[in-house]
């Protein structure tokens, strides 16, 4: 038996609690895996909270795990191979990560560069692959260090943390936005070189704006993500990962046909796996282990439950690694 927090559905509404489950409970696929970690994505805290993501019960939310291979019917996988999983409708659709024990396709695994440990690819989870598939779009996109400001939104999030590290590692000046000036100090130890408050950026703006922003990485989306396209210099790439203020993008096409800015969508969940693979292999080469370290919270399987508002709330700072035997 293995234990899991299972989402469940009723009259009363949806609940989430951590029960015990027997091996015959696991959905079918190729790859059993012994969880050691996931960790909470700002989509496990609306999975956790019954909100839309979640598309049947009952489920085992978490849309990343990483652990070791117990068993597998598949060639391409032994027990004893250190994996990693990141969304492909894990923990919205499927079965995910907050179990000590996950069965899954082997086309969805990932196997763990030497250099980094099951913990570390936890920690850095979905977030931070993202926050690399960002970085990685900027460089495709021909932006270099030296070109000028590149603005992070959400900074003291887990997809931004993450992205300054990497961004001010690779040489680019980095600008944090972030409402919580309170982080300053934890923004400016991650590389960020200056700070914008968030207010300056998510009421409604004109369709440009003096131009600023070389590049950007925006997780916040709505008004943000117009105002960052409406200041961003003459060629300038965006990249779009999230909607931490809203769905919406409430903008104009003026910085696209007048300046020649590219907006780049970034989606991790079907991300193809080649995409995956460098994406992790540029991660176990670049990210700061002790910047890791440093963005990093750890909890148990039980504490995962209640931090869903929080990180709903945007009360959550970095990543939340989640020791699921804990
Ligand atoms: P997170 O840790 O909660 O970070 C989000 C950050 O956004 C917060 O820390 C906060 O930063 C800022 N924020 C929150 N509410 C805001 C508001 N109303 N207005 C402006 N800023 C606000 O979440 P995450 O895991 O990093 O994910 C960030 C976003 O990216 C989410 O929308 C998530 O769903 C999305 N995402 C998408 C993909 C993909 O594949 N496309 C992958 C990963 C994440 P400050 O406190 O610093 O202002």
């Amino acid at each position: 038996s293995f234990r899991a927090i299972r989402v469940t559905e009723d009259e009363q509404g949806r609940h989430a609690a951590v029960e015990t489950l027997e091996d015959e409970r696991l959905p079918p696929g190729e790859v059993t895996v012994d969880v050691a970690y996931s960790t909470v994505n700002y989509k496990d805290g609306l999975a956790l909270a019954g909100k839309g993501i979640v598309r049947t019960f009952p489920l085992t939310p978490g849309i990343d795990l990483a652990g070791t291979v117990a068993d597998s019917a598949d060639p391409r996988f032994a027990p004893g191979d250190r994996v990693v999983l990141n969304g492909f409708g894990r923990g919205e659709s499927k079965d995910g990560g907050f179990a000590e024990r996950a069965r899954v396709g082997a086309d969805e695994l990932v196997p763990l560069p030497d250099a980094l440990s099951t913990r570390q690819a936890a920690a850095i989870g979905t977030a931070g692959y993202t926050a690399m598939l960002s970085v990685l779009a900027l460089e495709d996109a021909g932006v270099a260090p030296g070109d000028g400001d590149v603005l992070v939104t959400g900074a003291a999030g887990g997809v931004g943390s993450v992205a300054i590290s990497l961004l001010a590692a690779r040489g680019y000046r980095v600008i944090a936005s972030t409402g919580r000036p309170e982080h300053g100090d934890y923004l400016r130890e991650l590389g960020a070189a200056d700070l914008v408050d968030r207010a300056t950026l998510s009421a409604p703006g004109k369709p440009l704006a003096s131009e600023r922003w070389a590049a950007a990485v925006d997780s916040v989306g709505s008004h943000t993500l117009a105002n960052v396209l409406a200041a961003t210099r003459y060629g300038g790439t965006v990249t779009a990962c999230g909607l931490a203020q809203g769905l919406d993008l409430p903008g104009s096409v003026a910085p696209f046909i007048l300046r020649g800015v590219r907006l780049q969508g970034i989606d991790s969940v079907y991300a193809p796996m080649e995409s995956r693979r460098r994406a992790w292999t540029a991660l176990a080469a670049e990210l700061d282990p002790a910047h890791l370290d440093s963005i990093t919270e750890t909890v148990a399987l039980a504490d995962v439950i209640p931090l869903a508002p929080r990180i709903l709330a945007g009360r959550v700072r970095g990543r939340t690694l989640v020791d699921v035997r804990a």
